[in-house]
């Protein structure tokens, strides 16, 4: 259903506004701070649901309920409801531009999660990126994970003796 699906991307996407390379964790949120509170909340989940063993992921078992009543919230920030226009179904909402943006993020979300989506943390040596397992053999978010995770295979049963 292309509903579901443009839902999971735009909270994977949110998720993985945290990311590394070679210099270290970036966040690409740095200075938007409500926006980076739901980004916070939701890596929280997807830690939780992805039994997350990365360094990055460390105690989230701690915060998933504070997580959970974050997300909540942000997802009551921007209600809205269907009105008619001239004939024609409109979406009414009373809060600003920014608010509903992040209203309607937190409420994908809410339904992502709720939708027990095939949510994985990408294991590759160094990252930090979830990504929904969409196919059976998909096991990285990305080929440049999967390429990294065989060399650094190749470069283990070579080097170990
Ligand atoms: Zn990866």
């Amino acid at each position: 259903m292309p509903v579901s699906r443009l839902d999971q991307g735009s909270t994977v996407d949110l998720l993985n506004t945290v990311w590394a390379d070679r210099a270290g964790v970036h966040d690409e949120l740095a200075e938007v701070d409500e926006k980076r509170e739901l980004r916070d909340a939701l890596r929280v989940l997807a830690a939780d649901r992805t039994s997350d063993p990365r360094p990055v992921a460390a105690g989230h078992q701690d915060r998933v309920a504070e997580a959970v009543a974050t997300v909540n919230a942000v997802s009551a920030l921007a209600p809205s409801w269907p009105v008619l226009v001239d004939g024609d179904v409109r979406i009414a909402c009373d809060a600003g531009p920014e608010e509903r943006r992040l209203g309607e993020l937190a409420a994908e979300a809410v339904r992502f999660f709720g939708s027990d989506p095939q949510l994985r943390a990408c294991l590759a040596p160094g990252c930090v990126l979830y990504f929904v397992k969409d196919h059976p053999r998909r096991a990285w978010c990305s080929t440049a994970c999967g390429n990294r995770e065989r060399a650094a295979r190749h470069y283990a049963r070579h080097h170990s003796s």
